[in-house]
C-alpha cells in the first residue's frame, strides 16, 4: 500500500474545531461484539441472540487502525481510548496495543472494558503501557450483575479490578450507570468503595442510546440526585485534578478517602463546551459526537483512496462538523427518549 511522507499531513495543532475546541482524544471502537448483554446497552432482539453483527470485512483491520492513529497523532491527537463492544474480545488485541504503544507522540492509551477478561489480560495490558483502565460494573451484588449483564460474572470482574489495582494502575475507574429501580439502591455502597480502595467510582447518567427500551424519565436519575444521596455519607470535597482530563466532575468523599468519585452528566450538565473527542466506530465511521448521527466514512477513504492526505482530510471534515453541543434534551422533550445508533458499534 502506498504510504506518503508525513510532510503532506497537516501538522500538529491543526485539530481545532469551529468552536475553538482543540481535539486531542480519539476513541476507537475495536469491535461491535461483546461477551455481555447489558440490559441498557442492547435491544431485546440482541439479548435473544439475534444480534446482527458486522461482518469481519466491515471492521477496520488493525493495519488500518494503526494507520489512522499515526496520521491523527501527527495532527495533534495524544490520547487514544479502546472501547467497543468489548475491546478485549477482538482477537490479537494485545499485539495491536503493543504496536499502538510504539507510535511516537501517542502518550496515553486507555481502555474501557467490562472487566471479564482483565484478570487474564491485565498484566500484559499493563506491560504494553495501558495503565489507565475504566471497568464497567453496575452492581456489587452478584445476582444483580447477572440480571443486568445476562452473565454470572461478578466474581470474575472483581478479580479483574483487584488485578489492575495490584499492578499499580492509576487510576482504576469503575463506571456505574445509575438507573432507578434497577441499581439506584447501591449508589451509596458504590460511593463507599472510594473510602476503602484507591478507585475512582464514576456515576454515569443513563442515556437513551443503544436502542434500549429501558430508558425513560423514571429510570433516569440525574447527577444532582445522585450527589444528594451520597452527601448523606459525608462531605463531598471538590478536586481540581481531573478537570480537562475528561468529562467527570471529581470529588473526594471525606478527606481521608483513598479513592475519589466522578460524576458524568451527559444530560443534566453536559460538557460539550469542553469536549475534545473524536470517535471512530468499529465499521470505520468517524463521529465527532456520541449523540449526533453525522458520520464521515473513513473506511471508504482507507479502502478507495489509500493516502495519508485523504485520511487527514477526513479527520478534518469530521472535526469541522463537530456540533457545538448535543441535542439530547430537545430530543427527549420531543420523543420521550429517542435512540441513536447502537452503543456497541459507536463505542461507549
Ligand atoms: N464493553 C466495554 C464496557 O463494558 O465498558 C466498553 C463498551 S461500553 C458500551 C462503554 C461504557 O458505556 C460502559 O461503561 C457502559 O456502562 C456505558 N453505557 C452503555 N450504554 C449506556 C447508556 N445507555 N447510558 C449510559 N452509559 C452507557
Amino acid at each position: 500500500m502506498k504510504q506518503e511522507k508525513t510532510s503532506s499531513i497537516p501538522r500538529e495543532n491543526s485539530l481545532i474545531d469551529m468552536f475553538s475546541r482543540s481535539i486531542s482524544y480519539l476513541r476507537l471502537s475495536l469491535t461491535d461484539r461483546c461477551n455481555l448483554r447489558c440490559l441498557y446497552c442492547v435491544t431485546e432482539d440482541e439479548s435473544n441472540g439475534s444480534l446482527t453483527r458486522l461482518r469481519h470485512d466491515d471492521l477496520l483491520t488493525y493495519e488500518e487502525l494503526l494507520r489512522v492513529v499515526r496520521v491523527a497523532v501527527a495532527m495533534g491527537i495524544t490520547k487514544v481510548r479502546l472501547t467497543g463492544g468489548e475491546p478485549l474480545v477482538r482477537r490479537g488485541v494485545l499485539d495491536f496495543i503493543r504496536r499502538l504503544g510504539a507510535i511516537q507522540g501517542l502518550t496515553d492509551i486507555r481502555i474501557t472494558t467490562n472487566g471479564v477478561l482483565l484478570e487474564q489480560y491485565g498484566p500484559e495490558l499493563y506491560a504494553a503501557g495501558v495503565n489507565k483502565v475504566n471497568i464497567s460494573l453496575d452492581s456489587l451484588q452478584p445476582e444483580r450483575v447477572a440480571a443486568i449483564t445476562g452473565t454470572d460474572c461478578f466474581d470474575q470482574v472483581w478479580r479483574g479490578v483487584e488485578t489492575m489495582l495490584a499492578l499499580g494502575c492509576a487510576p482504576v475507574k469503575l463506571n456505574m450507570v445509575a438507573m432507578r429501580h434497577i441499581n439506584d439502591d447501591e449508589i451509596t455502597a458504590f460511593a463507599g468503595l472510594s473510602q476503602r480502595l484507591p478507585l475512582q467510582v464514576r456515576f454515569i447518567e443513563f442515556m437513551p442510546i443503544g436502542a434500549s427500551s429501558r430508558w425513560n424519565t423514571d429510570t433516569y436519575i440525574d447527577t444532582d440526585e445522585i450527589m444528594a444521596r451520597i452527601s448523606t455519607l459525608g462531605e463531598l470535597i471538590p478536586l481540581q485534578e481531573g478537570r480537562g482530563d475528561g468529562p467527570a466532575q471529581v470529588f473526594r468523599l471525606g478527606s481521608d478517602a483513598p479513592g475519589t468519585l466522578g460524576f458524568i452528566s451527559p444530560i443534566s450538565h453536559h460538557f460539550c463546551n469542553r469536549c475534545n473527542r473524536l470517535r471512530l466506530t468499529s465499521s470505520g465511521a468517524l463521529r465527532s459526537c456520541l449523540l449526533h448521527d453525522h458520520e464521515v466514512d473513513l473506511r471508504a477513504v482507507l479502502r478507495e483512496q489509500f493516502t495519508d492526505t485523504a485520511i487527514a482530510a477526513a479527520l478534518l471534515t469530521a472535526i469541522r462538523n463537530k456540533p457545538k453541543g448535543h441535542d439530547l434534551e430537545e430530543r427527549i422533550r420531543q420523543t420521550g427518549g429517542d435512540c441513536h445508533g447502537r452503543m456497541s458499534r459507536i463505542g461507549g
